[in-house]
């Protein structure tokens, strides 16, 4: 039998945490859980917990506790996920990284985890989220100055069209740093208690992170 693995990737909006789970979760065959995603899809299908979330998102703050562990834990118990999975943007509240805990300890106690924190600068973020650009069709991220695209507004894999996030808008960014600050950070200090955090520059170019990100798990 495979030993599980639960991969968290931490880290400010803007730190990369979306581009490098993309490829580690493909490299390492499990499935990339983006709760922002989740949030997303649902919004755009219009079920009850997209459209709960939605006001917190445009306003640039943390859906509720609640409402993110019912989707996470109805996500984690789908088949796809027996042989582990990579979270990205989860947990990012203490009670978030408390009921994660609980739930491996109970349906995955062999589990190995790794956690990874991201760290950027402020200043890059905000640089970052401002140009930031995702494909409406395979969700790849691209920007407009530091991976532009070869066509003006079409995404370099698969053409589709370019759109910027509502709330990469810049006053909602800096509500959105606000929150990571205040919320999220704490979650750092967590793992890191536990000693089970490993912290890498996230200032660096995205292929240099992922070969050291690779090399240590
Ligand atoms: P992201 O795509 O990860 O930046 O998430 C976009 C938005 O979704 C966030 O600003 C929050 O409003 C919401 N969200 C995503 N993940 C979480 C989470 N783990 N806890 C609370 N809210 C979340």
């Amino acid at each position: 039998m495979i030993m599980a693995i639960v991969i968290i990737i931490l880290g400010a909006p803007g730190a990369g945490k979306g581009t490098q789970a993309t490829q580690l979760a493909a490299v390492r065959a499990i499935p990339h859980i983006s709760t922002g995603d989740l949030f997303r899809e649902n919004l755009k299908s219009a079920t009850p917990i997209g459209i709960k979330a939605k006001e917190f998102m445009d306003a640039g703050r943390l859906v509720p506790d609640e409402i993110v562990l019912d989707m996470l834990s109805e996500r984690v118990a789908l088949d796809d996920c027996r042989d582990g999975y990579l979270l990205d943007g989860f947990p990012r509240t203490v009670p978030q990284a408390e009921a994660l805990d609980a739930r491996l300890a109970r349906a995955e106690p062999a589990a190995q985890l790794h956690v990874f924190n991201l760290e950027v600068s402020d200043e890059t973020i905000v640089q970052r989220i401002a140009g930031r650009r995702i494909c409406k069709s395979c969700g790849k991220i691209q920007h407009v100055v530091l991976s532009p695209p070869q066509v003006a507004g079409k995404c370099d894999d698969c053409g589709g069209e370019l759109y910027q996030r509502k709330d990469d808008a810049p006053e909602v960014v800096e509500q959105r740093l606000r929150v990571y600050h205040e919320q999220t950070e704490p979650v750092v200090a967590y793992y890191e208690n536990k000693g089970v955090l490993k912290s890498l520059d996230g200032e660096r170019d995205p292929e240099t992170v992922f070969a050291q990100l690779e090399g240590l798990i």
